[in-house]
């Protein structure tokens, strides 16, 4: 075909053709733009000022102009959820749970999404039944971890057990508080009237299973207690042999622990008749490991058997190596306390120790504690769970004075 001059007249007109629809795009996407509520953007405005009261604000008014918007749902019940706002979580989330026409994945994320609202409101057996629903979807996981957090708060240890073993079961992914919750078991156990000591053993033996399971490094504390409770077992059965095994055993493989158990130490060895050498033991592991509850142990102990001057002249010298206020403020109390002890030896010769100890002890009262690493919740006797921040062996064998 030859080509036609007269052809060139659609060239401005193809250009006209793309600029008008050039036009016709921006046209649409500003038409598209408008359609968004304005609250949308003062929403976003407000956000990015930091100002996330006026934000919600903002963008419930658009959830209400737009209630198909799913998503925006979502981020203003997870948002209301971490202001602590929970029945406006609790509002949000159900209303999505309601609609017939969700999908039944954003289903799923609903029920998981409420489930945690009645978790953070202490509402825990809806929680429960919200998490038990989930089993068999992709919030399997997180689900069974939020379960074993509710069980474990209800002190619900079989059920904590079979959750972590579910868990488990999924993923390898290791759990070293199950050891705990075993010993639990074996605590409640013993303290029944009359000690289930077969329960005790059951548990026991779990609890040394787990342990196996899991590394030294992060079992140290699971290990003590295990221990401890194996003692505290050995005991009711009447076998002071292997209590002292067992006890021995947290000096050797803990040393830090060793004011957990010094009492106990020295109660068995004096069951035996064999005092001296339980205050000699205690002596050898201050020397291994100086700690302020072995310290008090051992001065109580020297100044029942030896009298008041070999207790003052262990006091000096321990006092010397390791300088602690609460030390010397323990020193004092028990001086204050037994003054007869003192008839024949005055240990601070023209001191007024009454005045000295109110000194001292106004400011060794905050530092006679065992704080939590993990949020610092502070008590004055140890706790293998924090009851702060529910965390398991957060606390350190030391009381604050020895931390700083
Ligand atoms: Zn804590």
């Amino acid at each position: 075909m030859d080509f036609e001059p007269w052809w060139l007249i659609f060239v401005p007109v193809l250009f006209a053709l793309g600029w008008l629809a050039a036009r016709f795009d921006i046209r649409q996407m500003l038409r598209e733009t408008r359609s968004l509520p304005d609250s949308y953007f003062r929403g976003l405005n407000f956000l990015l000022n930091e100002e996330p009261d006026r934000a919600i604000d903002a963008f419930v008014e658009v959830a209400k102009l737009d209630p198909e918007t799913t998503e925006l749902h979502f981020a203003l019940g997870s948002l209301f959820r971490r202001r602590g706002e929970m029945e406006r979580a609790i509002r949000v989330h159900q209303s999505l749970l309601n609609r017939s026409d969700l999908p039944a994945a954003e289903r799923e994320h609903a029920q998981h999404e409420l489930a945690q609202d009645f978790l953070k409101a202490g509402m825990l057996d809806r929680a429960e039944s919200g998490f038990e629903q989930l089993k068999d979807t992709r919030y399997a996981l997180p689900a069974l971890r939020s379960l074993i957090r509710i069980f474990e708060s209800e002190h619900d240890w079989p059920r904590a057990i079979e959750a972590v073993k579910t868990l488990q079961g999924l993923v390898d992914e290791p759990v070293p508080q199950i050891v705990h919750y075993y010993c639990e078991q074996a605590q409640s156990a013993l303290s029944s009237k009359p000690a289930d000591i077969e329960a005790a053993h059951k548990a026991l033996d779990a609890a040394d299973h787990a342990l196996s399971a899991i590394d030294a490094a992060s079992s140290r504390g699971a290990m003590v207690r295990t221990a401890m409770l194996r003692a505290r077992l050995a005991l009711i059965e009447q076998d002071p042999k292997r209590e002292r095994l067992y006890l021995e055993s947290v000096m050797t493989d803990a040393a830090e622990y060793s004011g957990l158990v010094a009492e106990q130490v020295l109660a068995n060895y004096r069951a035996a008749n064999q005092a001296e050498a339980g205050l000699e033991v205690l002596q050898k592991q201050y020397e291994r490991h100086a700690s302020l509850d072995l310290f008090n142990v051992l001065f109580r102990e020297l100044r029942v058997q030896q009298g008041a001057a070999p207790a003052w002249t262990f006091a000096r010298s321990a006092l010397r190596s390791h300088p602690s206020l609460l030390g010397l403020d323990r020193l004092l109390e028990a001086e204050l306390a037994n003054p007869e002890g003192g008839a024949d030896h005055v240990p601070v010769p023209g001191a007024d120790l009454t005045l000295l100890r109110s000194l001292i002890h106004k400011h060794t009262q905050r530092l006679d504690r065992y704080a939590c690493r993990s949020c610092g919740f502070q008590a004055r006797r140890f706790y293998w769970q924090c009851p702060g921040c529910n965390a398991w062996e957060t606390y350190a064998p030391r009381r604050l004075e020895e931390l700083e």
